[in-house]
């Protein structure tokens, strides 16, 4: 009997830590904390305890849209008078060295290799906070010609990591970005939302309710705001947005 790879990686899958192969890769090459490579657990967040208490926890944040809250507040201001189109944002960390170094390697350094940890670091999170568990994940679509000229979909490789990780279904063609917009970096707020407005398209109807968008990093949310009203329109009740850090 023929075993096709796709069919061993079923069986032998790396992210998972019951497998074989997992054990045995372990085993073989350790994992090695990201900051200091000390060697770690293979199994939870890839940085060492002692390097992982030293990063750059978001706190006080707006439950809607993650930003950084000056008062003691459950929501800003920006959300209490034109919430966005999705329901929770979850950025575990503020876009600041080691995290923002690791992103900038990942996305800008062509290393997709790194979204590994980066995605098992976000599942951590997750866990730990007890979001609600969507039925899909989703990726922030790029442009073919943004695809083909970066090599890969930063927020593609994290969704799918972070699907086997914590095995909910994703899929990498919902959404359709049909236009190339300006980077959005250099962006002002209200020129962000408007660069986005009618750069996405849904390919089919959604049949789930509840999805999550996956991203690296989360600045104004315009993006992820525009994603959700698409599939707000098209029978989602329910979106969260999950990136590893928000830069505001
Ligand atoms: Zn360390
Ligand atoms: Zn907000």
């Amino acid at each position: 009997m023929e075993i096709s790879p796709g069919k061993l990686i079923r069986i032998f899958p790396r992210d998972n830590p019951r497998s074989l192969l997992y054990a045995a890769l372990n085993w073989l090459v350790p994992a090695l904390c990201l900051s200091c490579q000390r060697q770690i657990e293979a199994d939870g967040s890839p940085f060492c305890e002692q390097c992982y208490t030293q990063l750059p926890f978001q706190q006080d944040c707006c439950r809607r849209c993650g930003q950084l809250l000056v008062a003691d507040m459950d929501h800003c201001g920006r959300c209490l008078q034109h919430p966005p189109a999705f329901d929770l944002c979850f950025c575990p960390f503020r876009y600041q060295d080691p995290i923002a170094d690791h992103l900038r390697k990942f996305k800008y350094q062509g290393k997709p290799e790194q979204a590994r940890p980066l995605a098992q670091l976000l599942a951590t999170e997750i866990l730990a906070t007890q979001l609600t568990i969507p039925e899909l994940l989703i990726p922030v679509p790029l442009h073919p010609a943004k695809l083909r000229q970066r090599g890969f979909n930063q927020s593609w490789q994290l969704t799918r990591h972070l699907s086997r990780r914590l095995g909910i279904p994703c899929c990498n063609s919902l959404i359709v970005k049909t236009r190339v917009t300006p980077p959005q970096a250099q962006q002002k707020w209200q020129q962000r939302l408007t660069n986005v407005r009618g750069s996405f398209k849904l390919s089919r109807r959604p049949n789930v309710r509840h999805i999550a968008i996956v991203d690296d990093v989360v600045t104004t949310g315009s993006t992820a705001a525009e994603i959700s009203k698409i599939l707000k329109k098209y029978g989602v009740d329910y979106v969260q947005v999950w990136a590893v850090a928000h830069t505001v």
